[in-house]
């Protein structure tokens, strides 16, 4: 198997500038010499400040949202272009937050997809099911839909520039994790899905899949040993650099 392990920090609201040269200071030691990619996702606020103090080590920056448009009359929205320009790397797209409390569709998240690959951002799409459709046993039905949806007009070329994250709603900020053999066995829907969309080398080679809800430096090595999970978006204990970087080194 070739994919490379990939942790990302999702900081959320949280942090101003000043506390974000505090985090990432105390980060860049304790990461240095981590085997797997190792991003952190900030407000758009704090990104040029993470973006300086990173430079030059093995953190890569990414913001939490991006949208499809190049410019225009989209009051509040930022652009993929200005997160290039401003040394961004990485975006989420489609979490669940943003899916629940701002009416983010499986359309949109597409759309913002093209539109960060467009600009050689490189995006973290989130998909993931809800507690209600869990039990009503719609896991499959759900993401299948989410992830052919998020993938629909992205061509084969752009795999490698792109990170799933298959986050349950019910165990994001909950403290509810999914066990290593839920959060693998539903990955690998995700997996056989990607399979259909492109091809089942591609799947297996080339898609990296992270598993993100109330992942922490407890779980984190559980997780990560299961054959289909290839990484961690990281809520909570991302917004501490000791806790962070022991997931980094699950
Ligand atoms: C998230 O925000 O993507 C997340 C997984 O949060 P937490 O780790 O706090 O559950």
């Amino acid at each position: 198997m070739s994919r490379k392990a990939i942790i990302a920090g999702n900081w959320k609201m949280n942090n101003t500038i000043a506390q974000t040269k505090e985090l990432v200071t105390a980060l860049i030691p304790l990461v240095k010499d981590a085997e797997c990619d190792v991003v952190i996702c900030t407000p758009y606020t704090d990104l040029a400040t993470a973006v300086e103090l990173t430079r030059g080590t093995n953190i890569k920056v990414g913001a939490e949202n991006v949208h499809w448009a190049e410019k225009g009359a989209f009051t509040g929205e930022i652009s993929a272009n200005m997160l290039v320009e401003l040394g961004v790397e990485y975006v989420i797209i489609g979490h669940s937050e943003r899916r629940q409390y701002f009416g983010e569709t499986d359309q949109t998240v597409n759309m913002r997809a093209k539109a960060a690959l467009a600009a050689g951002l490189k995006p973290i799409i989130c998909v993931g099911e809800t507690l209600e459709e869990r039990e009503a046993g719609k896991v499959e039905e759900v993401l299948v839909r989410q992830t052919t949806a998020a993938f629909e007009g992205i061509e084969k070329e752009a795999l490698d520039n792109i990170v799933i994250a298959y986050e349950p709603v019910w165990a994001i900020g909950t403290g509810r994790t999914a066990t290593a053999e839920v959060a693998n066995d539903t990955i690998k829907i995700i997996r056989d899905t990607m399979a259909k969309l492109y091809c089942p080398k591609c799947a297996e080679n080339r898609v990296r899949i992270q598993y993100g809800g109330s992942m922490n430096a407890k779980n984190a090595s559980e997780l990560m040993a299961m054959e289909q999970i290839d990484g961690g978006l990281i809520g909570g204990a991302s917004l501490k650099a000791e806790d962070f970087s022991k997931v980094v080194h699950f």
